[in-house]
């Protein structure tokens, strides 16, 4: 494996895509300059594995990547020299779980759907879900293919919610707020499963590898944490997330992905100019 000296590890929804259209076209002389430089980038999303796959085909990532809000890192088989332990194979990929087995969370939200209003994606079929995100139906189909976790609609009141989230974790679930979900999940989130990551890599260069994240929302808070840069995309549904940090910290000008590159390409000048 090459020396690398950073990772750039990244959400999806409303920060690299667009938040109403999902498009990162915007990014693409950035995503590509980052390839030039051979700097992985890593995706980290609430999104599954399976909204992943041809998500990673269309921006031709074959780097690992972080899905259900932290819930597992998968790693294409052979692109470690040294590979991570305590995995499953999924789909060619090694798969470090940190959620919870999806039938396991679904039999406790079971439990409590008598006495909380929410409605959970499973609910939905895949042409009500999107209508909702303003997804085509067939990529709808992909997001309720579901390994990890599971978000909700919260229809119920705060207090309600306070103590919905107290019974979660009484069953050793957690919860994170993201740009139009609840989610439900297993003591687990975007900064735990990057700092697994990172170790990994180091692992696999016998040196220190530095995290430049970037996200929009309060589910990106711990990833955000993690990071040596942390980049705060502005979103066009809800202020930046607030939180304190030891890293350094960047809030774009603009919005979604024209934002991640602006952000970028400043990021990638600085360095090119440290490299000279
Ligand atoms: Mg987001």
């Amino acid at each position: 494996m090459k020396q690398i000296a950073w990772i750039v590890v990244t959400d999806l929804d409303g920060t690299l895509l667009d938040h109403a259209s999902y498009s990162f076209a915007v990014a693409v002389p950035a995503l590509q300059r980052l390839r030039d430089q051979g700097i992985p980038l890593i995706l980290n999303t609430s999104k599954t594995r399976a909204e992943l796959a041809p998500l990673r085909d269309s921006l031709g990532n074959t780097h690992p990547f972080i899905v259900e809000n932290g819930s597992a890192v998968c790693t294409p088989a052979g692109y470690f020299a040294s590979p991570p332990t305590d995995t499953v194979l999924l789909d060619d990929c090694e798969c470090r779980v940190f959620g919870v087995q999806y039938s396991q969370l679904m039999s406790r939200l079971a439990v409590l759907r008598p006495r909380y209003r929410f409605t959970s994606l499973s609910q939905l079929s895949a042409a009500q879900l999107a209508e909702l995100c303003g997804l085509p139906v067939e990529k709808a189909r992909l997001a309720l293919a579901r390994d990890f976790s599971e978000p909700l609609l919260w229809q119920d009141s705060e207090d309600a919610l306070l103590s919905f989230k107290r019974e979660l974790r009484s069953y050793g679930l957690s919860t994170l707020q993201g740009g139009r979900f609840l989610h439900v999940l297993g003591k687990t989130d975007k900064g735990l499963s990057l700092n697994w990551l990172r170790q990994l890599y180091a692992r696999n260069q016998g040196g220190e590898v530095k995290v430049v994240a970037l996200g929009d929302s309060a589910n990106d808070i711990e990833m955000l944490k993690a990071a040596d840069l942390a980049v705060v995309i502005r979103s066009p549904a809800h202020e930046p997330p607030q939180f304190d940090t030891t890293g350094r910290l960047e809030l774009s000008e603009r919005e979604g992905p024209a934002g991640w590159a602006d952000v970028m390409q400043g990021w990638l000048d600085g360095l090119e100019q440290a490299q000279e």
